[in-house]
């Protein structure tokens, strides 16, 4: 019952959702789980907190030169929230539906040996609009081209070794999160700091 006047408070405050009462009376799947809050116009106190999600993963010559923790840092201490993390050495079948777009790309199959010469530290990333920004943090796929404060234009010189993903939309994240982590792998925690941060 609970759940039914949920639904109808949402369907209320977003019309634009499309889900079927089912699917969104069966717990809040994707995508509404894993955050598009940019699609979302409701405040705090109309509608369940709905947070957006993205994926980040250290590549193989970032977890070489021991830039993990500098990495992690600036997107913590920019407000974001962790809720996923693991070391994984990626293989060439997860490479291939990652990179599914450049498979026929020059460089894909440099790409895919780069990408499964080491270790890759994969991360989930919450909070306001942590796709956009996100990207913004990483900097140019180029990093000749990267700001300077990006991760890339601080500490990258090559396209072919530009030390760090950043999924590049809200569809891409949701598809992104869910090729390299089970649901079960995410934890939703409340950050102490939250209303200063993502729920602001
Ligand atoms: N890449 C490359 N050479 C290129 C373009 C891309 O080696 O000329 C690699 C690089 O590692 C890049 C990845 O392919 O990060 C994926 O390319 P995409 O265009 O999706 O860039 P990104 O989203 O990572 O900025
Ligand atoms: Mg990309």
């Amino acid at each position: 019952m609970l759940r039914r006047r949920l639904f109808h408070t949402l369907t209320h405050f977003c019309p634009r959702i499309q889900q079927t009462e089912t699917s969104l009376l069966s717990g809040f799947p994707c995508p509404l789980q894993h955050g598009h809050r940019s699609a979302w116009h409701g405040t705090k106190s109309d509608v369940p907190d709905v947070r957006e999600r993205t994926l980040i993963a250290v590549k193989p010559d970032g977890v070489q030169r021991r830039l993990v923790g500098q990495i992690i840092q600036r997107f913590e201490q920019r407000g974001f929230k962790l809720v996923g993390l693991k070391m994984l050495k990626a293989s060439e079948d997860l490479l291939s539906e990652h990179y599914c777009e450049l498979r026929t790309k020059p460089f894909y199959h440099s790409l895919l040996s780069y990408m499964t010469s080491g270790p890759v530290v994969a991360m989930v990333w919450e909070g306001h609009n942590v796709v956009q920004t996100s990207r913004i943090m990483v900097g140019h796929t180029n990093p000749a081209e990267a700001q300077t404060g990006t991760v890339r234009g601080d500490f990258s010189t090559h396209v072919s070794r530009n030390v760090v993903h950043a999924s590049d939309s809200l569809e891409g994240a949701q598809r992104e999160i869910q090729l390299w982590f089970q649901a079960n792998d995410l934890l939703d925690w409340d950050c102490c700091d939250q209303t200063s941060t993502s729920d602001v």
